[in-house]
């Protein structure tokens, strides 16, 4: 009848106040974290950071990811560039001379 009384996972002998909503545990107060009104146990507090860096990680590189390609790229820029001007010098020259 009623509700089954669960018992922290890490703690047998203690009711449990809450579900973790990563791992689904059940945990008593002391395993348990409030993070924006919901409860986390150790376990799923380490996941959950976990997933937001890999997450800060991905936007991080998708924001920047234009100006890596211009560092990576700004040698073949200045390569392109030498070639253009020698390669006009050289045209003006051959002009003048013919
Ligand atoms: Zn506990």
């Amino acid at each position: 009848m009623g509700l089954k009384k669960t018992f922290c996972i890490n703690h047998p002998d203690r009711p449990a106040v809450g579900i973790c909503v990563i791992t689904k545990n059940p945990i008593c107060e002391e395993c348990s974290t409030r993070y924006n009104g919901v409860n986390y146990s150790r376990e799923g507090l380490a996941i959950m950071r976990a997933r937001r860096k890999a997450g800060a990680g991905r936007r991080f590189w998708r924001d920047h990811a234009w100006f890596a390609a211009m560092v990576i790229l700004s040698p073949l820029w200045l390569l392109m560039l030498y070639a253009g001007v020698f390669a006009i010098m050289r045209w003006l020259m051959q002009r003048g001379s013919a």
